[in-house]
């Protein structure tokens, strides 16, 4: 940084975390391979440096939700096979996924028939994948055969897997898994071609879900997708650490209140602290009064509403803190799943919302 200015919130990304958690995913799911998810700028983590440093240890294929985060990815010359999530929206996407050796998802007929008008010699990779109950994306488990035949008339394309999407798998005790599990067995039955059902949730809690690929996202950034359960829990390591500082330490009295509507009021008299971080850097407004924040290393209370550019904070306990010091939202010291609860959202949704106007930078 050499930038004449000060960073209000940093993410620290700890690639080293991002690698051991590769390897934790290999090690419970092998001896299947790895297809890690890096859509939506890996989980807010930085889609480039993330896919470098999967890459470098060896993973399989990297998952994106559309064509330009692969390309993206090619332009930073990855070199690992990429998949479109989602697949393709137009014929000039699939040309695009042809030239750059992108291998595509067909979750629909239409986009069947997209793929059919390529010139016949085109080398398309192409994955099938069916829906057996989540009921957003898939084709139906009977059309299997069907659809097997299509990619074998067209001897220039690659047939890469089936692959299908577990609804529940969060839910250790959710019959819907095994329905589910159970469906994509019986539409596969007498069909050859590698399976892919499995995301962390599903790598985790089904070992019958692992099959031949798995698609790991929010466990490579080190946070837990079961409920109840930290990262730390499951022998991840945090990759994020979220910071910003402190530019404010007011002495209140008793009864004054804080912030936008006045929502909070002084039970006593308070050194209160104000941490340049809010909103539009991705904090979200839902974190009620009490969320925890880290300050010097303890535990602090936010106090009052979150708003655009600031937070509040009860720093009674921290009386040596002062202007400068660092404050932590999230990361290894205070874990990201709690606050996703306080939040009443998920880790997904935390590490996503994070703006453009949060600096990063990478650790090894
Ligand atoms: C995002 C995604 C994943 C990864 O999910 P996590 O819950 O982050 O592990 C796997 N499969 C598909 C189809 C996805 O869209």
């Amino acid at each position: 940084m050499s930038a004449p200015y000060v960073p209000r919130v940093i993410a620290t990304i700890d690639l080293g975390a991002i690698r051991h958690n590769l390897a934790c995913v290999r090690e419970r799911a092998a001896p299947a391979r790895v297809m890690a998810a890096i859509k939506a700028d890996a989980y807010g983590h930085g889609a480039v440096p993330v896919a470098r440093a999967l890459e470098a240890t060896g993973v399989d294929a990297l998952a994106v939700a559309c064509i330009e985060e692969a390309l993206a990815l090619r332009e930073a010359y990855l070199r690992a096979p990429i998949v479109l999530l989602e697949g393709v929206l137009s014929f000039a996407e699939a040309q695009l996924a042809v030239e750059q050796g992108v291998e595509v998802v067909v979750h629909s007929a239409w986009q069947l028939d997209l793929l059919q008008r390529l010139p016949a010699a085109a080398p398309l990779r192409l994955w099938f994948k069916l829906d057996t109950g989540m009921h957003r994306l898939g084709l139906p488990p009977h059309a299997a055969p069907a659809l097997h035949a299509a990619v074998r008339s067209r001897p220039s394309w690659r047939f890469c897997g089936w692959m299908t999407h577990l609804a529940c798998a969060d839910e250790p005790d959710n019959p819907m898994t095994a329905r589910q599990l159970e469906a994509f067995e019986r539409a596969l039955r007498e069909l050859p071609g590698p399976r892919s059902i499995a995301n962390s949730a599903g790598l985790l809690a089904w070992p019958q879900a692992r099959a031949d690929w798995v698609r790991p996202g929010l466990m490579l950034y080190g946070a837990s997708p079961l409920p109840g359960k930290l990262g730390a829990e499951l022998g991840l390591k945090p990759a994020m650490r979220l910071e910003s500082l402190l530019i404010a330490v007011n002495e209140l009295a008793a009864g004054e209140t804080i912030g936008y509507g006045a929502s909070y009021r002084c039970p006593r008299a308070m050194r209160v602290g104000v941490a340049a971080v809010g909103y539009a850097d991705g904090l979200h407004r839902a974190l009620p009064s009490g969320s925890p924040v880290l300050v010097r290393g303890r535990r602090v209370s936010l106090v009052g509403r979150v708003s655009m550019d600031m937070i509040s904070l009860d720093l009674s306990e921290v009386p040596d803190a002062r202007v400068g010091d660092t404050v932590q939202l999230w990361g290894p010291e205070l874990p990201v799943e709690e606050i996703a609860a306080r939040a009443n959202t998920i880790p997904y949704e935390l590490f996503c919302g994070l703006t453009r106007r949060v600096h990063f930078v990478y650790a090894d």
